[in-house]
């Protein structure tokens, strides 16, 4: 649980009860702690986690019903990479929770509760029937739907602390570094800052809040991406900004691929409060070669994003070692490798072209 929970504080179960009034003393659920019951528990648990709410910040013109929104558009962008109504994402479904990559209907890839049918369709209206043209508000879109998914993601990551402590309020004696949601909670934080100025941006229809750097390539390629990043090392290696210093929030680049009719589409962006952060990083962005480009995107996407889907085929055309490989950027090689002292060089090739696919 991190820091030392006081009888008066809010119980860490969720409850909205005080600690004392609530899970105090409680002794732990015996089914919850039964190893044999793991699958079960698990499962019952990624359920239960599951938040619906609209993340728009206009309440009042919400519809009752929250639907499922897919965070990558499904008519324009999902139709084109999918196979026979089918795509592959590195997101485990909870009976597989060690597959590398799981096979996805259309209809429920990337798809989260966090729209109601009304804002959903209005907000995106401009990307959904549009083609992309480069506009403020498209790229304000694009970006606004990676922030919604990440931030929806988080909660019920957070939620799902809430339970299991309900489940274990033995958990409450947990130090920081035993704590596995303590990045979570940090992160939590951080989104929320990004949400006020969404939500301003959004209200005003003023999407002048952010710089972006648009790479275009002449070619459709079979997968598509959204994730973000709290840029920590340049293509330089040298830092931009501590995540350690928790006396700063950690300020974030979105990251958006797709492709559309005969081209794909990267657009990095962040908030303009945030460019002479990032200023270094822009100019780098802005100065590589096509192929360093590529490349940049092969490596960055398995780090930063679960939130991607590749046609299947495409995907069953990469070797063993290949898939090994892409797979061990998904499970944080870069962050040991940075923790040992090694840098990655992001604009080199890894063995595996998504492009080429
Ligand atoms: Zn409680
Ligand atoms: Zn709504």
């Amino acid at each position: 649980m991190g820091k030392k929970v006081y009888p008066n504080d809010s119980c860490p179960c969720g409850s909205g009860k005080k600690y004392k009034n609530c899970c105090k003393g409680k002794l732990d659920d015996v089914n919850f702690n039964n190893p044999l019951k793991l699958m079960e528990n698990y499962k019952k648990i990624r359920k239960d986690s599951k938040i619906k709410q609209c993340l728009h910040p206009d309440k009042e013109n919400c519809s009752e019903k929250i639907i499922g929104a897919h965070s990558i558009q499904n008519n324009k962008i999902l139709k084109t990479i999918s196979s026979n109504g089918m795509v592959f994402m590195p997101c485990p479904k909870p009976d597989k929770p060690f597959a590398p990559m799981t096979s996805y209907g259309r209809k429920e890839a990337t798809v989260f509760t966090g729209f109601c049918g009304y804002h959903d369709k209005t907000l995106f209206q401009p990307i959904e029937d549009r083609d992309f043209q480069k506009t403020e508000e498209q790229i304000f879109l694009f970006t606004y739907r990676s922030f919604a998914l990440e931030y929806h993601k988080k909660q019920e990551l957070q939620k799902m602390e809430q339970i299991i402590f309900s489940n274990k309020p033995s958990l409450v004696n947990m130090s920081d570094e035993e704590d596995p949601f303590s990045g979570n909670k940090l992160a939590i934080k951080d989104f929320a800052e990004d949400k006020k100025i969404f939500d301003k941006a959004i209200l005003e229809s003023d999407y002048s809040v952010l710089t972006s750097i648009i790479w275009e390539f002449d070619k459709a390629v079979k997968f598509a991406c959204t994730g973000f990043e709290a840029l920590q090392y340049d293509l330089k290696n040298i830092k931009v900004q501590d995540l350690l210093d928790f006396s700063k929030r950690a300020q974030h680049v979105y990251v958006c691929v797709f492709p559309e009719k005969e081209k794909t589409y990267c657009i990095f962006s962040w908030f303009k409060k945030n460019d002479k952060m990032f200023s270094t990083y822009f100019e780098q962005l802005n100065s590589l070669e096509e192929q360093q480009k590529r490349n940049f995107i092969n490596n960055l996407l398995p780090m930063i994003s679960e939130n991607l889907v590749v046609n299947p085929e495409a995907w069953d055309k990469l070797t063993q070692s290949q898939k090994d490989e892409f797979g061990s950027y998904i499970w944080g090689m870069e962050t040991i490798a940075q923790t040992m002292g090694v840098k990655v060089d992001r604009t080199k090739a890894p063995s595996y072209d998504l492009f080429e696919l």
